[in-house]
């Protein structure tokens, strides 16, 4: 069963090595352990709903609970502190789009707010109910994970919203394809939720980010259905898809998704290189793109992270064997560790891997083979659960991530791990910080940082000090030509840092474009948009 206040399924779980929690408390002391609430507890604390009666909504305690918040550090805070605020008045799941069409029209009747809800696993508070005189119904897509239509030819296939990634790849699987979309939050996250917030998966090199996996589909809003079609490409006018992608729920629900699939590859192996030094590395992998070695995955670990990863491994002893084989090529203390796969027939993989080799070659490159490649390929989607472990021990953690030009990589990466390594000063505490690139483009590349810290002394110190960290860092992100998200999307807690990186015009454009679909702001209030200002209401004031 799915863990009711954290990731995944109860049944799942990672342990925290011994020596891994060692490396933590000799740097940033030991953690501190914050009582849990129970579901009961949970549940007791649910107001009674204020929606009128439908027979498609639900609006038991539990269910309440369990759609309020998502997977963002505060919340985990809320859910385990049970500070939880708000909840959904109720939570429906239809179970087609003539079932979502009856419950938005029933919506609009009523002057509910709706909030379409995929997997629930948004970081940035996508889908949390906030307070307001209107009752909130919770839209879940959870009961539309089909197949519906696979067009082998044209190699679309076309999924019900709520479809998570085990069950698209599973369903394209036995049919002999894949859509290659591998976000970390695979075992949860929906095709419907990985458009809405423009997703992007662990094999973009290969498959692409969402934006180009979704070829069309269909969306029920407030005005009546939206169709997109499907083309190989067209000059036809501005792409709707492009208003769909990263709508986050402000312009209506997505039922149905059309994308490109792929047969599956003949052949897929994951490498571990080390470099000597972040220069090398960082250029290595700026070589690798630019010169577009058709690789499939490419991730590369900071120093410090690569010595988060290589403590956190367990195996102690093999680790040591491996760092004196490493140190005695030339990757000894600065080393970096470049994860890279490749994938698809024997010859295009056996040419990657002979030309990505080459490459880094030429920068001091070691390769350890596929030993440590396999090994992350295995265990990359229950890295969610090393939270857990991390929790029960007494630490929080959280990422922040952005994408910008190669030229601005380094400057932005310091910037954000010295703003987090000195904000916890004034409570006395330090915080482990560390950062991989991924993503990679030809201009730039998306950054990743990684931030552990002792919890405060109670649930509220633990929150301002996560506050604290993350504002300041996001203002620094926005204010040094980073994006508030590359893959994260915006949600509540980054629309404020929305203005800065898109300008007032644009501002005006979105809200102007939300309210055109949803005059009454019934869609998902908040999320994406702070507050909707329009091109109108600038005309009117004039
Ligand atoms: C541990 C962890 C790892 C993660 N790793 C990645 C990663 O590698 N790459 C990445 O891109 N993201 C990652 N994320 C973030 C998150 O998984 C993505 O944002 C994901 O796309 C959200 O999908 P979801 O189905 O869970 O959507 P939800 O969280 O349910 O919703 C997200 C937003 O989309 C809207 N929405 C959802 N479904 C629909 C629909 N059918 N119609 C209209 N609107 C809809 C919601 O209203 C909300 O605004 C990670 C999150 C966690 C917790």
């Amino acid at each position: 069963m799915r863990r009711w206040n954290g990731w995944g399924d109860e049944a799942t779980a990672m342990n925290l090595p011994d020596n891994g929690l060692g490396f933590l408390k000799d740097r940033i002391g030991p953690g501190r352990l914050l009582r849990d609430i129970t579901l009961e507890e949970a549940k007791a604390k649910v107001p009674a709903s204020r929606l009128p009666v439908h027979p498609l909504i639900q609006t038991d305690a539990e269910s309440r609970v369990r759609h309020a918040r998502g997977q963002s550090l505060p919340d985990w805070l809320a859910m385990r502190s049970g500070e939880i605020g708000c909840f959904p008045d109720g939570v429906a799941q239809p179970q087609n789009s003539t079932e979502v069409r009856e419950l938005l029209d029933f919506c609009q009747m009523h002057g509910v707010e709706v909030i379409p809800y995929g997997g629930g696993t948004s970081v940035a508070g996508h889908i949390n109910p906030l307070v307001s005189d209107r009752p909130v119904l919770t839209l879940s897509l959870a009961r539309m994970t089909t197949l519906l239509e696979l067009d082998p030819v044209s190699q679309i296939a076309t999924f019900g919203a709520g479809t998570p990634g085990p069950l698209v790849e599973s369903q394209l699987r036995a049919k002999g394809f894949t859509l290659g979309h591998f976000p970390q939050s695979f075992e949860l996250s929906t095709v419907g939720g990985w458009v809405a917030s423009r997703s992007s998966g662990q094999q973009s090199l290969r498959y692409g980010r969402i934006e180009q996996l979704f070829a069309g589909g269909k969306v029920e809003t407030l005005q009546g259905t939206l169709d997109l079609p499907t083309f190989p490409a067209s000059s036809a006018g501005p792409d709707l898809r492009e208003i769909i992608l990263g709508s986050e729920g402000r312009l209506g629900v997505i039922t149905e998704v059309k994308v490109r699939v792929s047969p599956l590859a003949d052949k897929e192996a994951f490498y571990v290189v080390f470099l000597p030094n972040w220069e090398q590395a960082r250029n290595a992998a700026r070589a690798l793109v630019q010169q577009r070695v058709p690789l499939s995955m490419l991730r590369l670990s900071n120093p410090v992270e690569t010595e988060t990863q290589l403590a956190l491994a367990g195996h102690a002893g093999q680790i040591a064997i491996l760092e004196k084989y490493l140190g005695w090529r030339g990757a000894e203390q600065g080393k970096c560790m470049m994860t890279l796969g490749v994938t698809g027939s024997k010859t295009q993989c056996r040419m990657a891997k002979q030309q990505a080799m080459s490459v880094l070659k030429d920068f001091g490159g070691v390769s350890t083979g596929t030993v440590l490649g396999s090994k992350w390929a295995q265990k990359r989607f229950l890295m969610p659960y090393l939270r857990e472990a991390l929790w029960s021990n007494g630490y929080a953690v959280d990422t922040l991530e952005t994408a910008t030009d190669w030229v601005n990589v380094d400057a932005l990466m310091h910037r954000m791990e010295d703003t987090l390594r000195t904000r916890l000063a004034p409570f006395g505490d330090k915080a482990h910080v560390f950062t991989h690139l991924s993503h990679f483009y030809g201009q730039g590349c998306s950054i990743y940082t990684t931030y552990v810290f002792p919890n405060g002394k109670d649930y509220a110190e633990t929150l301002r000090r996560w506050q604290v960290m993350k504002q300041t860092t996001s203002q620094a992100i926005v204010s040094h030509r980073g994006t508030i998200s590359h893959q994260h999307g915006v949600g509540k807690d980054h629309a404020p840092y929305l203005p800065e990186e898109k300008g007032v015009l644009a501002m005006k454009t979105l809200g102007t474009l939300v309210q055109a679909y949803d005059p009454n702001g019934l869609l998902n209030p908040g999320t994406l948009l702070a507050q909707v200002e329009t091109l109108g209401s600038e005309q009117k004031e004039s």
